[in-house]
């Protein structure tokens, strides 16, 4: 299967099931000071599950695009050296508002990948949640009943509270969550260690695919729990994670959605993606990267100097990095893979394709700011690191004010030659700085979004942009 046919099979198995398919969510949030980006399919439908509104179906399903660069999920650091965290991914998932509850989730997942994607049932391990004491909550004995009337009782695992029970926030609903396991280990591996072992231990090749959520609880502010009256089932499957899966590959990327973006890239820096594992993870991380930027800047986040737009900055930043420093782009390359990205997912987020001239420019535009510095910058760490055990606040701090660093990207150059970065001095650098600056506050472009790319308008640059506030082509929010 095709990872559209991946895709158009989960949705249209649970419209059978008489799910309303929604769209996606945009990934950028505005009016929450939780939450900065979509990080779950679930985000969109809080107010439902908060009971501050009614939905309009009780059964819904669709694929989320999501971005786990920020807060409680930031999977960042992961991306690229690891095969299955990206920045943005989607998450297909189905939900029950007060409908269905476990039986039905479960046994249609089982479904689903068994007899629809036809998964190896010897592969999967499911786990469940084990109970804690403290909160007196006992095994979910039910979650369990159902699932052994499915799998062999020996892949039934039991879960923690970490792993296995799922929290909105300090209060609010909650509930225990069951989530299902991929082996993807060669045969002869396999034969000699058990899966048990390694479901939930990190093991690049023993996934977790899928989480159904069980909302049947509310935690009230004193701490307590209650029985929720009506329950909700949530449930997120890693899209890239189900093809690499169902595709039998042992890297996300070696998948059709990424293998398109990754050959093209190897295509132009003229090295073969396998050929060397710095270049690999570089190519990765391009092709991980360039789709979390698209997104945001098609849903109205443009890079910029702070809150939500500087994490796209940083995001951006760092892929030009790699480009520059292990794939030999010295000049604008990453514009380049918009339209090829915009292209594959017409008919699914046809916010990218509608925009995609745009989203390309800002890239371009940003692309061609950060190399200015960059050699430059690149080249006064060397120097810098041959002569130094530890890099100190303040020379952190010059690269980000005078070359543009961010602070994350002088702690990978660092890492990469065994140093460590005092933080503490960085940021003590950083506020004496604001404080001088505090009187010539710039606009807050994190409050701008784009409304249209209208004719008149010639676009500049971000810095000009944020300089002169082109108010035809953006309103404050
Ligand atoms: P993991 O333990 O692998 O970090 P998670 O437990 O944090 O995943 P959930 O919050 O349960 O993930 O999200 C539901 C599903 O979304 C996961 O089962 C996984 O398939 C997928 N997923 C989570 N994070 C990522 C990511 N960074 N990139 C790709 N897929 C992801
Ligand atoms: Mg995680
Ligand atoms: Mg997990
Ligand atoms: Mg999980």
């Amino acid at each position: 299967m095709t990872s559209k046919e991946i895709r158009e099979a989960y949705l249209s198995f649970f419209q059978s099931k008489s799910h309303q398919i929604v769209p996606s969510a945009p990934v950028v949030v505005k009016n929450d000071p939780t939450l900065m980006f979509t990080n779950a399919g679930m985000n969109q439908f809080k107010e439902f599950f908060l009971g501050e509104a009614q939905p309009k179906f009780s059964r819904v399903a669709d694929t989320q695009r999501c971005l786990r660069v920020s807060g409680k999920h930031n999977d960042l650091e992961e991306v690229g050296i690891d095969t299955y965290h990206h920045t943005l991914f989607e998450m297909l998932g189905n939900w029950s508002f007060g409908d269905y509850f476990k039986k039905e989730a479960i046994t249609w997942a089982w479904e689903l990948l068994t007899t629809v994607y036809k998964l190896d049932k010897d592969r999967l391990y499911v786990t469940i949640f084990e109970g804690d004491e403290r909160e007196g909550l006992a095994r979910d004995a039910e979650a369990f009943e159902f699932w052994k009337a499915l799998i062999a009782e020996d892949r039934i695992l039991l879960g923690n509270k970490k792993d296995n029970f799922w929290e909105m926030g300090e209060t609010g609903p909650c509930g225990p969550c069951s989530e299902i396991h991929f082996d993807m280990r060669q045969d002869s591996d396999r034969s000699q260690q058990s899966g048990q072992e390694l479901v939930n231990a990190d093991h690049p090749q023993v996934i977790e695919i899928w989480n159904l959520v069980f909302m049947q609880y509310n935690r009230l502010k004193n701490g307590t729990l209650e029985a929720l009256p009506a329950r909700h089932i949530d449930t997120g499957m890693g899209f890239e994670r189900l093809v690499r899966a169902i595709q039998g590959k042992t890297s996300n990327y070696d998948t059709d959605v990424f293998q398109p973006l990754i050959q093209y890239i190897a295509g132009r820096s003229q090295i073969a993606y396998g050929a060397a594992e710095k270049t690999d993870i570089a190519m990765r991380v391009l092709s991980d990267h360039i789709r979390a930027v698209s997104f945001a800047i098609a849903d109205g986040q443009l890079p910029s100097n702070n809150k939500a737009g500087y994490v796209i900055r940083r995001i951006l930043r760092r892929a030009v990095r790699y480009a520059y420093t292990f794939l030999g782009f010295k000049t604008p390359f990453l514009n380049e893979l918009v339209p090829l990205l915009a292209a594959q997912f017409e008919g699914v987020f046809d916010e990218l394709i509608q925009q995609k001239d745009f989203v390309q420019k800002v890239v371009l535009e940003e692309e061609v700011s950060f190399l200015r510095t960059l050699t430059t910058g690149i080249q006064r760490f060397e120097n810098y690191a041959t002569e130094h055990l530890s890099v100190d606040g303040d020379f952190a701090f010059e690269l980000f004010d005078t070359f543009g660093f961010p602070i994350d990207l002088t702690d990978l150059l660092s890492r990469e030659k065994g140093l460590v970065v005092d933080m503490e001095g960085f940021q003590r650098a950083l506020q004496q700085q604001k404080e001088r600056s505090r009187a010539a506050t710039a606009v807050d472009t994190g409050d701008w979004v784009v409304l249209v790319d209208d004719e008149e308008g010639v676009f500049v640059g971000y810095d000009q942009l944020e300089a002169t506030t082109q108010l035809l082509r953006y309103r404050k929010v």
